[in-house]
Formats: structure tokens, C-alpha cells, sequence
């Protein structure tokens, strides 16, 4: 257990450095440690007159702003659980959210209202707009009361992306919040120097519990972007320490011909995570920048789990690095739980403070994803590789099984992806009449080029065993990827499956 809470490192922050920045935003306002423990006082007194007890939940679903964060602060303090939407949802989607988590209070942007006409007697609606417009803001008290919150109370219920399957509500507790916090500031050397340049949402951990969280715990300032903009990045480089993003971020940077090592003069550290960056496009970041990316392993359901070193080691690409510390991993055989040795390929499990409290709702699927001594069954399969670093080769529903052998689809993704015409790939299995499954092959090519199925072919099958060669390759404009950046395989396999039946 563990006794700190993310409200109290921020109002340690608050005491400490009161004038301090936290946020900077693009139209040049400042919003100080002080101004922002403000506004979350202003929405504690009116999360409170709503009705709000500890163990309530209060759903968002607004866009990325400071007061959106002093909201989040704001139920932590009255001992609420947080519950951030994502913004693009709508009506039959929100419908499944609002039933499933039943919130007490549910702050929208203004301009919704009257599409959630139909919550209005089951919970207080309340607004936010982009400028702190909207209801949530417009009482005068200021409320101070903080409730004292046991490390295993919830904070938070975030739903998973819905990358395999429909989103999951994962339950974290102050204590998951705190401890991953902690644990992560150690390791990346986090502090109040620190200028992060936040381009994430904050309705996933990567952007809400990695991001913001230890900005404020540390005292740390950060550039508040409403969305990716590899432009507004460009500019705000030479003012900031650290970039937190997905893969995509970095792609897209690494294309630009502005980014340059003096243009990250100031720059410490680049973090990628939530979905896997490619060894290439780990190297081709290197040699514009001359930084090497840290790549890290998380989930919704266990904040951060691994990472690779900040200093005293290298970071290797194509790895995830090693356990957090207070966070155990293991690689052990799906089915029978028993350890592999390094080098081969099983169900990643973890186990530690970091670890959430269950399933919103779901205790069979809670029960399901626990080993009886605790760890907790990832759905993501990888190895150890000879330095104990964790690889990552894929989820475990994208194992394709083709007459009767497992194949890895990433294998097969960067041979193909080491084709000069092609920009990125995916491959998946489909229903085949003989084997089970069989592989296809869905090619991006790069801009201006239209590569022949015949030379992508040649070019893999070389290296590659025979059950491994795709049955079919396509060459299409672009991946179906979700917000973070995760390619929607589960749709594609959809979109393939009458193939080859
Ligand atoms: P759902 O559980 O609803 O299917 P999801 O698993 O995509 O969706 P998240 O919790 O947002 O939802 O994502 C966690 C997953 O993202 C991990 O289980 C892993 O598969 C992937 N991931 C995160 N970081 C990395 C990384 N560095 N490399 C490869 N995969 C990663
Ligand atoms: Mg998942």
C-alpha cells in the first residue's frame, strides 16, 4: 500500500510553489500552482452542492483544458471517481458508458446538452467549454475540504481503448495512481524544471495518469496543446525538456526537415508508448535528433509497467526495458502459468502497487484476467531478451494460428516495412478453409509509390518460413488507427474475413 494520493503531491506543489507555472498555453496565458488550486476549490464546492459523496463517480467528457484538469483534481479531493470520455463519442456510445458507470455528475461541452437530454433525471449535468465557460464555473464558494482518501479507495475508472473488444472499465485506486507516479518521476528523473510539451488526451493514462500526473506531482510546468500539431511542437521545442507521444508522433516529426539537434537543445527526453514503435522508425528519430527515443510499456489497467533505462543502460529499440520498480513481470506459458525462459515468446503477466483494483462491474472477467497469486494476465504476448529487456511481439488476439503454427504478425510486418517503397504495414489472420486462419498482408505504401505484390513478395518471402507467407497482400491508402495511435485490427479482420471463404 501506499499512503501518498495524487491530490496530495499536488497540493504539496501548491504550498511549495504557489507563483510556479503549471500550464502554458497556446494563446500565451499562464496558469500558475496557485490560479489552478483555485479552480479545483471553485468545482469542489460545486462537484459538493451536486451532491457528490466518496465513491461517486463524475464523468467528462469536454475538451482538453486546464479547467478539465481542475476537475479531475476537483473529484480526487471530494473523494470522487473519476471518469474521463473520450470527446469523440456520441449518442449510442455514451449511452453504454453512462449506463455502465452510472455517474452521479456529468460535465459536457455546452453545446451538448441537449443531445443528453435524455440523463437529465438520473444525474446533474453540468457544463465546460473550451474557456472555462459553462456551469461547472459559475458558482463563487470555494470549498477546501479534502477527503481523506485510503490508498485502496477508486480515483479513477478509465476504459480501455476497445483495441480488441468493447472498452473495459478498469477500476485504479489512489494508491495505483500515486505509486506509478512515484515510480516513474524516479526513473525518468522528473522535476520542477521540467517544461513537458503535452499533446496527448486526457481521457487515457498515457496523457491523464503519465503526463499530467507527474507534472503536477513534481511541481513541473507543461505546454497544454489541445491535440497533436507537429507544427506547434516544432515551435515549442527549443522552450521545453520532455515530449511525451505515441509512435505516430515521432514518425511524423522525423519527417520534418526543421527538426534538427539544435532544435532540441533544451530537450532531455522523448518518451514513446501505447502502441509499439518500430526499431526503424526508433533509429530514423536518432539520426535527426541525435536523441534516442525511451520506449515504455503500460496499459489502462496497470498505468506503467516497464521501461527502458534513462541513464545506465542503454535503450534499445524494439524493447520495452525492464520492470518499474515495486512492479514484477513475468513471461510464463498461457495456459499453464509456468515461466519461460528468455527467449521465448508467452503471455506477459505483472503484479505490483501499480496494479488496478478490478473490472468496473465485471467480477468474472476480473477473475478471469488474475492468476491466484495475483498477477495479472496482460493479453499481450513478448519475451525477455538476453539483456533482460521485455519485447513486445503482439497481443494475444492477434496470434494467428495457420495450420496449427503460431505466427507473430509483427515478424512479418517489419520485413515488409523494410521494403523501401512501403511507409508501414499490418498483418492479419483471416478464416481459411484449410488452414484455419491464413495470413494477409495490408500495405501503406509510401507517398507517390504503388509497389506490386509480386516484388513485396520476393522481397519477404526469402526470410521467412513457408506457413508464414501471406495468402494475400493489399495495398491500401492508410491503417485504421484509434486516437493513440493503435491500428484497429479487429476491424480490419472484419473487413478481410470473407477472403478466403
Ligand atoms: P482494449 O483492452 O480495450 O482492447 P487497449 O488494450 O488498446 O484496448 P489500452 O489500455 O489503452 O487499451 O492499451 C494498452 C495496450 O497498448 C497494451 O496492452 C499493449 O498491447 C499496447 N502498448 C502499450 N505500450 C506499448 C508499447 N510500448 N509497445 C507495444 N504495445 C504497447
Ligand atoms: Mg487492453
Amino acid at each position: 500500500t501506499h499512503d501518498t494520493t495524487i491530490f496530495r503531491l499536488f497540493d504539496v506543489q501548491v504550498r511549495r510553489r504557489p507563483d510556479a507555472p503549471l500550464f502554458e498555453l497556446p494563446d500565451g496565458r499562464t496558469l500558475g500552482y496557485r490560479d489552478t488550486a483555485d479552480l479545483v476549490q471553485q468545482i469542489a464546492a460545486r462537484l459538493r452542492a451536486d451532491g457528490v459523496t466518496p465513491g461517486d463517480r463524475v464523468a467528462m467528457q469536454v475538451s482538453k483544458s486546464p479547467e478539465a484538469i481542475a476537475l479531475y483534481l476537483a473529484t480526487l479531493q471530494v473523494g470522487g471517481v473519476f471518469l474521463p470520455l473520450n470527446t469523440a463519442y456520441t449518442g449510442s456510445e455514451m449511452r453504454y458508458f453512462i449506463g455502465d458507470a452510472g455517474p452521479r455528475v456529468l460535465v459536457c461541452a455546452p453545446d451538448r446538452v441537449s443531445d443528453y437530454a435524455e440523463y437529465k433525471d438520473s444525474l446533474v449535468l453540468e457544463t465546460l467549454g473550451d474557456s472555462g465557460d459553462g456551469s461547472l464555473l459559475s458558482g463563487t464558494e470555494r470549498d477546501d475540504q479534502v477527503f481523506d482518501a485510503a490508498s485502496t479507495d477508486p480515483a479513477a475508472i478509465l476504459y480501455t481503448s476497445g483495441t480488441t473488444g468493447r472498452s473495459k472499465g478498469a477500476v485504479l485506486t489512489h494508491g495505483n495512481l500515486a505509486a506509478n507516479c512515484e515510480a516513474l518521476i524516479d526513473a525518468w528523473q522528473f522535476t520542477s524544471e521540467d517544461r513537458l510539451i503535452h499533446a496527448l488526451p486526457i481521457f487515457h493514462v498515457h496523457g491523464l495518469f503519465v503526463a499530467a500526473n507527474m507534472t503536477l506531482a513534481a511541481g513541473a510546468s507543461m505546454h497544454f496543446l489541445p491535440k497533436f500539431d507537429a507544427d506547434a511542437i516544432i515551435d515549442l521545442l527549443p522552450r521545453s525538456t520532455v515530449l511525451m507521444g505515441v509512435p505516430t508522433f515521432y514518425t511524423r516529426l522525423a519527417n520534418s526537415e526543421k527538426v534538427t539537434p539544435e532544435l532540441c537543445a533544451s530537450m532531455r527526453l522523448f518518451v514513446s508508448g501505447s502502441a509499439p514503435l518500430l526499431a526503424s522508425d526508433h533509429k530514423a528519430f536518432s539520426a535527426r535528433t541525435g536523441h534516442s527515443i525511451l520506449e515504455r510499456y503500460g496499459m489502462t489497467e496497470t498505468g506503467m509497467n516497464s521501461t527502458n533505462p534513462y541513464e545506465g543502460g542503454p535503450r534499445k529499440p524494439g524493447t520495452v526495458g525492464k520492470a518499474l520498480p515495486g512492479t514484477e513481470i513475468r513471461v510464463v506459458d498461457r495456459n499453464s502459468a509456468k515461466p519461460l525462459p528468455d527467449g521465448e515468446v508467452g503471455s506477459i503477466e505483472v503484479r505490483g502497487p501499480n496494479v488496478f483494483a478490478g473490472y468496473w462491474q465485471m467480477p468474472e472477467k476480473t477473475a478471469s484476467e488474475f492468476r491466484s497469486d495475483g498477477f495479472f494476465i496482460t493479453g499481450d504476448l513478448g519475451m525477455f531478451d538476453e539483456d533482460g529487456y521485455l519485447c513486445i511481439v503482439g497481443r494475444d488476439k492477434d496470434m494467428v494460428i495457420s495450420g496449427g503454427y503460431n505466427i507473430y504478425p509483427i515478424e512479418i510486418e517489419e520485413l515488409i516495412d523494410s521494403h523501401p517503397k512501403v511507409l508501414e504495414s499490418a498483418v492479419i489472420g483471416v478464416p481459411h478453409p484449410d488452414f484455419g486462419e491464413t495470413i494477409v498482408a495490408l500495405v501503406v505504401p509510401n507517398p507517390g509509390e504503388s509497389p506490386r505484390d509480386s516484388e513485396l513478395m520476393n522481397h519477404i518471402t526469402g526470410d521467412l518460413a513457408r506457413f508464414k507467407h501471406p495468402r494475400a497482400v493489399r495495398v491500401v491508402e492508410a491503417l485504421p488507427r484509434n486516437v493513440m495511435g493503435k491500428v484497429q485490427k479487429a476491424e480490419l479482420r472484419k473487413q478481410y474475413a470473407d477472403l478466403f471463404t
